[in-house]
């Protein structure tokens, strides 16, 4: 695939770097607003080896909302789609990801999809443990099987940062819990979901994590199934229809990748029928994607032709 365009992917990249400039390290959780904006990384796993990496790939960051995708999963395969779906919905939203406004304009205040604050705060309630930190052990155990790399663990000062941060996302836990979404202490919940956010990668983890999302759920390593098939088309559905937030329509159609951003500038990629990509570029634009990485995808979409579409 890809692999053997090693110099026309490193054109690419520097063709698109320039668009660093352009967007703004996130700050609302202050511990990401020391990241370089310059910074555009790639990886791009063939399902062998990573076979093309530019940039400081291997520098770490925070999942932030990549994150949701792999607790949908782990949710899904805790309890069955019925009942997560009884708790959170399907549809996509132009709001912007933090938004409370359709929890309480949309009866019965289920939120919308779990790629928004709030639905991704009612699946990380759904998460088996008997506390926050069975919990985070659990999502920790599930990664690192996804990315083979059993070192993954999280940022605690990250977390701690957004922790006592994170009004907004508190007060949308504390109206879901008010119209009986979610139960029991909001405070457990919270602490549990900054550290899932703050779980930290590098692009090559990424690249290996899109691979087996785009490999029916099978380890790279050994075929094993660590996603049931049915599970990981769900998180790739939701990839493709919310991934990039209200930006999810128009990455569609000029990229057509189920793919799926956070904050902290990463996003990971997976391209049916053998390619995950980890992109790392924390300078965002206005909707809170990694600006000069979807300038990447785009182009490498169209060279390449990856769209599923
Ligand atoms: N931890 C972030 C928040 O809840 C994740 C947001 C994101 O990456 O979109 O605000």
């Amino acid at each position: 695939m890809l692999c053997q365009y090693e110099t026309e992917l490193t054109h690419m990249i520097n063709d698109v770097k320039k668009f660093t400039k352009d967007g703004k390290v996130a700050d609302y959780i202050p511990a990401l607003a020391t990241a370089n904006q310059n910074t555009l990384a790639v990886a791009v796993f063939d399902g062998t080896d990573t076979c093309f990496s530019a940039g400081q790939s291997r520098e770490k960051f925070t999942l932030q909302s990549i994150s949701k995708v792999l607790t949908l999963a782990l949710a899904i395969m805790d309890h069955g789609e019925e009942y997560v779906f009884s708790k959170v919905g399907m549809e996509p939203t132009g709001d912007p990801f933090n938004s409370i406004i359709k929890l309480e304009s949309h009866a019965p205040s289920k939120p919308l999809n779990p790629m928004i604050n709030a639905g991704a705060l009612a699946v990380s309630h759904l998460i088996k443990g008997a506390n926050s930190e069975e919990k985070i052990e659990r999502l920790l155990h599930f990664i690192r099987m996804l990315s083979g790399n059993q070192t993954i663990s999280y940022n605690l000062a990250v977390a701690k940062s957004e922790f006592e941060t994170a009004d907004l996302n508190r007060s949308l836990a504390y109206f879901m819990k008010q119209h009986g979404i979610i139960e029991g202490d909001i405070e457990v919940l919270l602490d549990f979901y900054t550290k899932q956010c703050a779980i930290e990668t590098d692009c090559h983890d990424l690249a290996r994590i899109g691979y087996v999302l785009a490999n029916g759920g099978k380890s790279t390593l050994n075929n094993e199934e660590i996603v049931p098939m049915s599970v990981a088309r769900i998180v790739k559905t939701f990839m493709v229809t919310c991934g990039m937030y209200n930006a999810s329509g128009e990455f569609a159609m000029k990229v057509g990748i189920p793919a799926k951003s956070g904050v902290s500038g990463g996003i990971v990629g997976s391209v049916p029928n053998g390619m995950g990509i980890g992109i790392y570029g924390p300078a965002l634009d206005d909707k809170g994607n990694s600006i000069a990485g979807m300038k990447l995808l785009e182009a490498m979409s169209s060279k390449y032709q990856l769209s599923i579409f």
